[in-house]
């Protein structure tokens, strides 16, 4: 934990290594290696947060496990003045900083790390950019090769369309409706 309030003049800056940290929906992260810096300047707080790891999760189309260098670099502001959080940005020098809220005099530098490193991490990966991804129906990877099922784009809308028609008929042909 940073007690924002003791804060040295000149900042903190914190190393670190985590083995491993879980994050959402089966990916993870392994070997990470971070920095942290904070620095007052006047009412707010500067943050930094650098580093690398390994990220773990699988293709987005394929769902082949798939391992990526993540690099992760970022500054910004925390501040608690609400005016300053809803601008969003904040110049400092020369530089344009995104502004978050940050109430607490508290901070848990294990927690900035991992929200960072979420942030970076791929939203979409592919194993290949033109991954062929799976069979909706048999599930096979079409990566290895092409399946046996008809195309489902075809028949769906037709099935459907003849069972509203037969639907509609009905409610035509019933007199108390
Ligand atoms: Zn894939
Ligand atoms: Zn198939």
């Amino acid at each position: 934990m940073i007690d924002l309030h003791k804060l040295p003049l000149e900042g903190l800056r914190l190393n670190g290594t985590t083995e491993r940290l879980e994050l959402e929906g089966d990916v993870s992260l392994r070997d990470l290696s971070w920095s942290v810096f904070v620095l007052r300047s006047d009412a707010d707080i500067f943050l930094e947060v650098k580093g690398q790891a390994i990220w773990q999760g699988a293709c987005s189309r394929c769902l082949t496990p798939l391992d990526r260098p993540l690099h992760v670099e970022s500054q910004f502001l925390g501040s608690k003045d609400p005016e300053l959080v809803g601008r969003g940005c904040h110049t400092l020098g020369s530089q344009d900083l995104d502004v978050v809220f940050l109430p607490e005099d508290l901070l848990d530098e294990t927690e900035l790390v991992r929200e960072q490193f979420e942030l970076q991490a791929p939203m979409h990966p592919l194993c290949l950019e033109a991954c062929q991804g799976l069979c909706p129906q048999c599930g096979k990877n079409w990566n290895k090769g092409a399946c046996h099922c008809q195309p489902e784009a075809e028949q769906l809308p037709s099935a459907l369309n003849k069972a509203l028609t037969k639907a509609l008929a009905g409610i035509k042909l019933d007199p108390q409706s």
